[in-house]
């Protein structure tokens, strides 16, 4: 006779399957989500040129270009989609992580440029002040980068020379004379620095300490006070990205200083979380290399080597996999939980995702990946200049924000528990 089942059981397994699929792991969004990502789309169709697709590190060459992504910033700020998640009394909207991810994802892939109001100004500056910042600091910094204002564009101030993966070692000096900081030192690398308003700057305020973490404070920097330097640094394929920036007594008023004097560097620790999360961007943007390689290769014939379509197999689950794991960090903050290693892994995830499928990406075109990739315009660009972007830049996305290593690092130490290296 055959093996049956009791119809209690079956009931009780059919409720936890139930459960499991549609509470547990219901990845899917809701009708107001899914109609959010039409806006953005609509958004996109509108403002945005099908032929052009603004990459990570694509934030202002030209005048022309800075121009643009400004007025895209503003139209986004309109919409307080610029600020999304913010509280509304600052500007936002206070929509929930998983609103703000469909957009940091559409942001990925649809290549929306003007974001970020210079390099840190949605994602680290303004997040960190409404932590730490006193009430004077909040009203008087977090309204222009609401609006998308000019006045709201920051580069942030923490490399040095000598001071890279090891930052604690940072020697720029900020010394307090009555109701003012005057700073000298130099940073280095510092992204948008040429088009930024404000710098939020890492500085040494003491420097007889046992450990060098202490003695750090954070400062926000009006970069047109006398004495401040600004030098371009073109990067090795001739593009004005980052820059030197030189202190030469360098007088803020001490309003500026953020929260406690030598205490920044927890803060500092907060401010490069919400840095390090840029994987659901990523996975945007890796999706839509995918598709467009998937595209090419249909149409060179490509497709039908076993191989072409076994890679392109493999990254599409690796981008996949991208997604879910910053799907997890977001659920996780959306509970409640402090997530402390989960951004760092995403970013070695992507660092390492992104590198193989720019590689792969450059060897499925052939002679076309050898357009240098700021001629965008050129009659032999293939996937609006994507791939080459990526294959040229991927090298610096791998450093900037720490380095693979330095994600690694922390993963060893905050999720593995691993004694520090
Ligand atoms: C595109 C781009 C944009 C940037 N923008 C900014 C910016 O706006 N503001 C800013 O302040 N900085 C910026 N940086 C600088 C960036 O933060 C630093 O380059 C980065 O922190 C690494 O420091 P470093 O270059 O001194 O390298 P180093 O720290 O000298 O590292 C050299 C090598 O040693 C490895 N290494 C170092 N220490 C360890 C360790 N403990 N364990 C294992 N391996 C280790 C590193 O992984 C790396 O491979 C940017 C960099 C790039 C590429």
């Amino acid at each position: 006779m055959p093996f049956r089942r009791k119809p209690l059981l079956d009931r009780t397994i059919a409720i936890y399957k139930k459960l499991i699929i549609e509470v547990i792991m219901d990845f899917g969004f809701s009708e107001e989500q899914e109609l959010f990502r039409r806006e953005i789309r609509e958004f996109v169709r509108k403002n945005l040129s099908p032929d052009r697709y603004w990459g990570l590190l694509d934030e202002g060459e030209t005048d022309e270009d800075w121009a643009f992504i400004m007025s895209i910033s503003k139209k986004l700020a309109e919409k307080k989609w610029l600020t999304l998640s913010w509280p509304k009394e600052y500007g936002g909207l206070a929509v929930s992580h998983v609103q703000s991810m469909i957009f940091e994802q559409e942001v990925g892939y649809w290549g929306i440029p003007g974001t970020s109001m210079g390099i840190s100004g949605t994602s680290w500056v303004g997040p960190s002040l409404m932590l730490f910042g006193t009430d004077e600091q909040k009203e008087t910094f977090l309204p222009p980068i609401a609006a998308g204002d000019e006045d709201g564009v920051w580069c942030t101030g923490y490399s040095e020379p000598d001071s890279g993966s090891d930052l604690a070692s940072l020697q720029t000096f900020a010394e307090r004379v009555g109701d003012e900081y005057v700073i000298n030192g130099q940073k280095v690398w510092t992204s948008c620095a040429h088009r930024a308003r404000w710098m939020w700057l890492a500085a040494r305020t003491n420097r007889d300490v046992k450990k060098k973490h202490h003695g750090i404070s954070l400062f926000l920097v009006d970069m047109q006070s006398q004495g401040l330097k600004v030098n371009p640094l073109r990067n090795f394929v001739g593009q004005h990205f980052f820059n030197e920036v030189f202190f030469d007594d360098v007088k803020i008023p001490a309003k500026n200083l953020v929260g406690v004097e030598n205490k920044g560097w927890s803060q500092l620790m907060t401010a490069l979380s919400f840095e390090r999360g840029l994987a659901l961007g990523a996975s945007g943007t890796m999706k839509r290399m995918l598709e467009e390689l998937t595209e090419f290769a249909k149409e060179s014939g490509s497709i039908r080597d076993p191989l072409v379509r076994a890679r392109l197999a493999d990254f599409f689950m690796e981008v996949e996999k991208l997604s879910l794991l910053g799907q997890e960090s977001v659920w996780k903050a959306e509970r409640g939980d402090i997530v402390i290693y989960e951004p760092s892994r995403d970013k070695a995830n992507m660092d390492e995702i992104l590198d193989e499928l720019s590689r792969f990406g450059a060897d499925m075109l052939g002679g076309y990946s050898l357009v240098h990739p700021m001629h965008k315009n050129s009659r032999w660009t293939r996937l609006k200049g994507m791939i080459e972007q990526a294959y040229y830049f991927v090298m610096g996305m791998a450093v900037a924000g720490g380095t693979t290593d330095t994600q690694r690092n922390i993963v060893a130490n905050f999720g593995l528990k691993l004694p520090r290296s």
